[in-house]
């Protein structure tokens, strides 16, 4: 058997031609009744396996040390996101998927965790589920930085070889893991909203919108492994804690040139929040382009304020410059979760709604009663919201005493 990244299966080939005319490359011809393909013209792309109506030709992964074996890898990993040692609660939720995936494959749910002083994580990291948590201590690597993380996060994949390995789309996450899926060479899902196992073949079925939010893309990363996808903050529920769970811990060391970075932190500055952090807030205030102008979104700030919410925003308010980019929610903006989301001059189109529509409670203010957003909302009212929110917030004011 040679090592080949493709292959026709001569004893089954009937040399019927559909993968020749599947090819889009036109790598496939068919002599003596049977496929032969140039792999000068492959790229793998596997329209050819899938055409094929008797399993004749079969793709395998090949690597520079040789083909890989995809069944060597095992288990669910999550990388643990920490803040100065406090676990990111998208790490949570990460576990609470992941839980779901590894019991569908008969797997171990894993954490992978990279910090200073973190006894204290990994204790949480098994409370929430984590049967397995890999460490690695050390007081380089107290913060983020990409060239250690990356580097030890390789190391520890190649040693391990996860089947999965789940990240959070944030800044960290999206910059750290594509890094490790290029030198690993394993495919990455980026911006996941939905995962799930396919029954059949157990590849991870990885969901995210495409084509500017129209549509919802399943993608699966058949031919390598790991399976890598950053999954969107707040669209999965957290783990359950159970504090009389208790897992593997596995303190990892690494060498000395791992840890080195070219890059080093001088300060850290906090984004200036005026308001609560939206993908934390439990109630979001959100304003769009019916407000008209930016001076009108103190009428938004206003109810924020009295109902102890953060303030959000569609995405036009934000591209008119009216309210800085770190309010926009929607498919480009945050993916926020609250238990109520008060939508006001929003039309709600589905670029809006890809990062709301989970709410508990949607309210939406629109003075067109047609707008789309009122299909979505828990209570509508149809006026003018620079009316409606003051008198909201007045309200308000009174019944809650402030
Ligand atoms: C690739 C891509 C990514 C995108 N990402 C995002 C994203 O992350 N988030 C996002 O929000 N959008 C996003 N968009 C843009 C999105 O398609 C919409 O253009 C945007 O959401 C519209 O914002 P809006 O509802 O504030 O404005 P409009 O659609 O203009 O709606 C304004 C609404 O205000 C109402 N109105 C007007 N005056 C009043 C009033 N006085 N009182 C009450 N109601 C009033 C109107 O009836 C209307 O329904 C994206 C688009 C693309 C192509």
């Amino acid at each position: 058997m040679t090592n080949d990244p493709i292959r026709v299966i001569e004893e089954k080939c009937t040399g019927c031609k559909l993968c020749v005319k599947t090819c889009p490359f036109e790598a496939i011809v068919v002599e003596n009744r049977l496929a032969r393909i140039d792999l000068t013209k492959c790229t793998l792309c596997g329209a050819c396996v899938t055409a094929c109506r008797f399993n004749a030709i079969e793709i395998r992964e090949k690597t520079s040390e040789g083909t890989e074996d995809l069944g060597a890898y095992k288990d669910v990993w999550v990388f643990t996101e920490q803040t100065d040692g406090q676990i990111q609660s998208v790490t949570y939720e990460l576990l609470g998927e992941g839980r779901k995936l590894a019991d569908d494959l008969g797997m171990k749910l894993c954490a992978v965790v990279l910090g200073s002083e973190m006894n204290d994580a990994v204790k949480k990291l098994t409370a929430r589920g984590a049967e397995k948590v890999y460490v690695v201590d050390k007081p380089e690597l107290a913060y983020f930085q990409d060239e250690p993380y990356s580097a030890i996060l390789i190391e520890l994949v190649k040693k391990y070889k996860p089947c999965i390995f789940l990240c959070g789309a944030t800044t960290i996450g999206r910059s750290l893991i594509s890094r490790v899926a290029v030198s690993v060479k394993a495919g990455l899902t980026a911006d996941c909203t939905a995962l799930a196992i396919d029954p059949e073949t157990k590849n991870l079925l990885q969901t995210r919108p495409a084509f500017g939010g129209n549509i919802m893309a399943t993608i699966i990363c058949p031919n390598a492994r790991p399976q890598m996808s950053t999954v969107r903050h707040k669209v999965m529920k957290e783990a359950d804690i159970d504090e009389s769970r208790t897992g593997e811990i596995l303190v990892e060391e690494v060498a000395v040139q791992l840890l080195k970075s070219r890059v080093k932190r001088l300060n850290f500055v906090p984004e200036r929040e005026t308001t609560i952090n939206i993908a934390e807030a439990n109630i979001i205030v959100s304003g769009g382009r019916g407000l008209q102008k930016p001076e009108n979104f103190a009428v938004i700030r206003d109810l924020a304020e009295v109902l102890g919410a953060g303030v959000g925003s569609s995405r036009a308010a934000v591209d008119a410059g009216w309210i800085p980019y770190s309010h926009q929610v929607g498919q480009t903006g945050k993916t926020v979760c609250p238990k109520i989301y008060i939508a006001c001059g929003i039309s709600g189109q589905i670029q809006h709604l890809a990062g709301m529509s989970s709410s508990d409670i949607i309210v939406a203010i629109n003075k067109d009663p047609d707008a789309p957003i009122f299909k979505y909302a828990t209570y509508g009212i149809v006026g003018d919201a620079l009316k409606i929110v003051p008198m909201l917030t007045e309200q308000f004011r009174k019944v809650l005493g402030k």
